[in-house]
């Protein structure tokens, strides 16, 4: 749901709430705004309690920076003025009494720090409420606690929540989940998001304090997925290798070349990055492929790596390399098990593919 196109449709549904909310006490407000604001040169600030109001309702966007915003204020401000005939300043001044309230009209405004849904007149075409909040908020503590829950399932959390946490907000409401969706659009989802340069965090609307934590939780994501795996982990196919290999290098610019070495039950029972690079120009030698297998006394090694572009289908060096360790492998009397490729999501086995 969006916010309704017509600045001057919308402006006159906080109209109907404030003179609904206030009643008779609005009169004299009304005549001080028009002998002090009615002047066009009136600067038109945008106060942090309405930009709030137009981030939940829909009319600001939580990705643009506050000087866009600023200007998208300043723009739907002048739009209503041509539509009303209003001063642009009274406008502004309806606006900070909806959102922040106005002293002895209304003491905490409708859409102020708890927003009054359920009593509003915007209602229906509001972001915030078409998010599903209404009147509740959900405290990230609630959500902490849920997490921690032994009963909880932390995989069926949506991404805005979990976000919410590590970002430190207190509250995890329809606004603040509609500016993280706008983070995560912004930074192409949470792929881009871990990857992103501090600076793109802050263009995308994260404070300095939550672009940090969003760097500490992708530093932390890369060492648990570079995490070796614990000696005697076995392997029975290719998507056995793809799952393990397949977050340490999915991202990669660069291939990486793997060799797992396996015990005969094909237990893992060590594994080394052997090259980094095109295939095409870093040669991967059988002797440093085999090298940790002899030293370990494997009895059979598997060879892993990935391909940057996403597309698994094995070129034709992958093709010669395969070719020449499984030589190799028959010299020395180590298995060759299988050579698999990581793509993006998908993954290719020499074995299953009938070409070792
Ligand atoms: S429906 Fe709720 S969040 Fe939306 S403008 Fe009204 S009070 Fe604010």
């Amino acid at each position: 749901m969006t916010a309704p196109a017509e600045p001057a449709k919308w402006l006159q549904s906080v109209q109907q709430a404030v003179r609904k909310d206030a009643g008779r006490k609005l009169t004299p407000a009304l005549k001080r705004w028009r002998n002090t604001l009615s002047a066009d040169e009136t600067p038109l600030d945008l106060e942090p309690a309405v930009a709030r109001f137009l981030l939940r309702f829909g009319v600001l966007d939580a990705g643009d920076d506050s000087a866009a915003q600023r200007e998208a204020y300043v723009r739907h401000v002048r739009a209503c003025a041509r539509g009303t005939g209003d001063a642009p300043g009274v406008i502004g001044a309806w606006l900070g009494a909806f959102a922040r309230g106005e002293y002895g009209v209304l003491p905490d405004g409708v859409c102020g720090a708890e927003p009054q849904c359920a009593r509003c007149t915007l209602c229906e075409s509001c972001r915030y409420t078409a998010a599903g909040a209404r009147e509740e908020r959900v405290s990230t503590e609630d959500l902490a606690r849920k997490l921690l829950d032994a009963g909880a399932a932390p995989a069926t959390a949506e991404a805005v929540d979990l976000l919410a946490l590590l970002c430190g907000e207190a509250r995890s409401g329809a606004a603040l989940r509609a500016r993280l969706a706008a983070v995560l659009r912004e930074t192409g989802g949470l792929r881009g998001l871990l990857h992103a340069a501090p600076a793109d965090l802050r263009k995308a609307g994260l404070n300095e304090a939550a672009a940090a934590r969003m760097r500490a939780a992708a530093a932390l994501f890369r060492l648990w997925a570079d995490e070796q795996a614990p000696r005697g982990q076995s392997f029975a196919s290719g998507q056995d290798f793809y799952e393990h290999y397949r977050l340490r290098v999915r991202d990669l610019k660069k291939e990486r070349f793997f060799v797992a070495c396996l015990d005969q039950k094909h237990r893992l029972i060590g594994e080394d990055q052997v090259s980094e690079g095109s295939l095409t120009e870093t040669l991967v030698h059988p002797r440093e492929v085999f090298g940790p297998a002899l030293r370990l006394g494997a009895a059979a090694i598997a060879v892993v790596h990935n391909h940057p572009s996403g597309d698994p289908k094995p070129s034709r060096a992958d093709r010669a390399l395969t070719k020449r360790l499984q030589e190799a492998a028959e010299l020395i009397g180590i298995r060759l098990l299988d050579h698999v490729i990581v793509g993006d999501g998908a993954f290719t086995s020499f074995v299953e593919e009938g070409l070792l």
